[in-house]
């Protein structure tokens, strides 16, 4: 989508602290972290939100998260846990409307998120 934030730093139109790119998917360190680590795991294609997956789209969601333990491992927080974190709508506080998996670690969390 044009006029989409996170298909620019897919095209590499806006630039990102890119940390992982392969096929299908793209991940980026959060431009305003909320932990030591914070990065934004994408896919390459447009879904605005978790209500617009699909069927056809189960496999590429699995590897997003097969990425997210993998980022974990090489970031130094999979011993010490992390969060992987998804906001859809309005309630949830989602900002950006390009389907994308907040990994969090590097300190305590609390629970329930606020
Ligand atoms: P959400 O509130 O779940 O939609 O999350 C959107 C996230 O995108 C926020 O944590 C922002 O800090 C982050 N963000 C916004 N613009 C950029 C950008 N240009 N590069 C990296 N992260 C961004
Ligand atoms: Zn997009």
């Amino acid at each position: 989508m044009s006029d989409c934030l996170f298909c620019g730093i897919v095209d590499g139109k806006i630039k990102a602290n890119i940390v992982h790119q392969s096929e299908r998917i793209v991940a980026f360190k959060d431009i305003t972290p909320k932990a030591p680590v914070h990065i934004l795991i994408i896919p390459r294609k447009h879904v605005a939100k978790v209500l617009d997956i699909e069927a056809d789209d189960a496999a590429l969601i699995g590897e997003i998260f097969q990425v997210a333990g993998r980022l974990a491992r090489e970031h130094g927080i999979a011993d010490s846990g992390f969060r992987v974190v998804v906001n859809s709508g309005a309630d949830a506080g989602q900002t950006v409307f390009h389907l994308h998996y907040h990994l969090l670690g590097g300190r305590q969390m609390g629970w329930p998120p606020g």
